[in-house]
């Protein structure tokens, strides 16, 4: 039923039930996002954007009035659920706290979703208007995104990373335990989704915070049962924070190849790679030079004509190849490959995270190069679907209603054209997301 004919009733029987809104999607092969091999011919029945049943074609019972899509020839998969993500920190490729506004949350939210990113987590650098959003979304049927949020994430003082101009104030920049006591309590009151920290000194260049305050906003975080991710680069940290009870990591280790001590470590504290953020490491030198991505119009249909006008010019590109990162940019892209191979091959829960958002990190597109990174690291497209839905709801506890395509969770996913199973790359060939049952793009 189409929305004027569905607030027409509403206007005239207002006191009345309103009848249910039925959508049935046909004839798809089904990616449920579980794992399961795919299911060829199937059919799903959409009641008021959660999946009332789904299953093979033959067995389906239409709803009367129901609006009938045949899918032919068409694959489905759970909505991308993204973990790492960085929601209004740039425009154009700039970095400034004014431009935290509704306006570009919401435009920014509008552009996952058509990209068929249909969760995002904002990682550590949100204004307090991201929980005002959160809060109108929640319990609604939303045409963007849906929104998660780490609020404000922790460094040392005057620690890592530095704040560029302007966004000092925005993370919590914390030297003692009663800091950290008072600024968990803010956060567990806004219902935060996670507790983020930076843990590095990025080659040495700056404060990275102490292992005692990460210890605490472990502790506090989950004396108010919030889980704790954290960015991390080396090795060592990574053993020293999932032994302390870290969570996630929010970044691959890539100082060194991870070991055997890592992994019994992360096993036996339930820690993740939550995200690998490979596109990260790729971001560092891409755009260094013309790179054929840059005539992509599946980029381009990400960013503004005067983004890629930049991305394109020689300036912009030679101060990318300026960046202190962009040396190392190679070896830590492979290095991330390797050590998330290893760590999938060892039985550790992989989910899934690019960082996009910030400068240069194109949010929506860079999802799917990172499915693709992923699986040019060794895991099969199954696996990298699983982990970018199946695995992330879980982690963020919310299975019940994400992540999969199963009975009684939210329509939230994605249409394509070409199996992704024969190669990730088909992620790319959407013709339509659909966020709770309401066609978003
Ligand atoms: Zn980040």
């Amino acid at each position: 039923m189409n929305q004027i004919v569905r607030s027409a009733i509403l206007g005239i029987w207002s006191l009345a039930a309103l009848p249910a809104e039925d959508l049935v999607l046909n004839h798809f092969t089904l990616i449920d996002g579980t794992g399961k091999p795919p299911l060829s011919d199937a059919a799903m029945v959409v009641t008021d954007g959660r999946i009332a049943w789904v299953g093979p074609s033959v067995r389906l019972k239409a709803p009367a009035g129901a609006q009938n899509v045949d899918l032919s020839g068409k694959f489905i998969m759970p909505g991308i659920i993204d973990t790492h993500t960085h929601l209004a920190a740039s425009v154009d490729l700039v970095q400034d706290p004014k431009l935290y506004t509704r306006e570009t949350v919401e435009q920014q939210l509008r552009q996952y979703a058509s990209y068929g990113v249909t969760s995002v987590v904002s990682l550590g650098s949100d204004q307090d208007l991201i929980f005002a959003l959160r809060e109108e979304q929640r319990g609604t049927r939303p045409k963007m995104a849906r929104i998660f949020t780490a609020g404000r994430g922790f460094s040392a003082v005057g620690g890592y990373p530095p704040a560029p101009a302007g966004t000092q104030k925005v993370q919590f920049e914390v030297g003692n335990p009663e800091d950290v006591r008072k600024d968990i309590a803010w956060l567990a009151d806004r219902h935060v989704d996670l507790v983020k920290f930076w843990y590095d000194d990025h080659l040495g260049t700056d404060k990275k915070l102490s292992l005692d305050l990460a210890k605490d906003i472990i502790h506090d975080a989950h004396d108010k049962g919030l889980k704790v991710v954290a960015h991390i680069f080396y090795l060592q940290d990574a053993k020293d924070l999932a032994n302390a009870g870290l969570n996630g990591l929010a970044h691959s280790v890539r100082d060194k190849p991870i070991d055997a001590e890592l992994i019994s470590i992360m096993k036996s504290h339930n820690c993740i790679q939550m995200a690998a953020t490979l596109t990260r490491e790729l971001s560092t030198f891409v755009f260094s030079q013309p790179d054929p991505m840059l005539d992509d119009p599946f980029l381009q249909s990400g960013v503004s004509p005067k983004t890629l006008g930049t991305l394109k010019s020689s300036e912009y590109q030679m101060k990318v190849a300026a960046g202190m990162d962009a040396k190392h940019g190679r070896e830590w892209l492979s290095m991330a490959q390797k050590n998330l191979k290893a760590l999938s091959d060892a039985g550790i829960k992989i989910g899934f995270g690019t960082d996009s958002g910030m400068p240069g990190r194109i949010q929506g597109y860079f999802e799917h190069v990172e499915l693709e990174l992923m699986a040019g690291a060794g895991l099969t497209p199954i696996e990298v679907i699983t982990d970018a839905t199946k695995n992330t709801s879980e982690f963020l506890g919310v299975s019940k209603d994400l992540g999969t395509l199963e009975k009684a969770k939210w329509a939230d996913l994605l249409v394509l054209g070409k199996n992704p199973l024969d190669n990730i790359r088909n992620t790319r060939t959407i013709e339509a997301v659909y966020i709770a049952g309401n066609k978003v793009n």
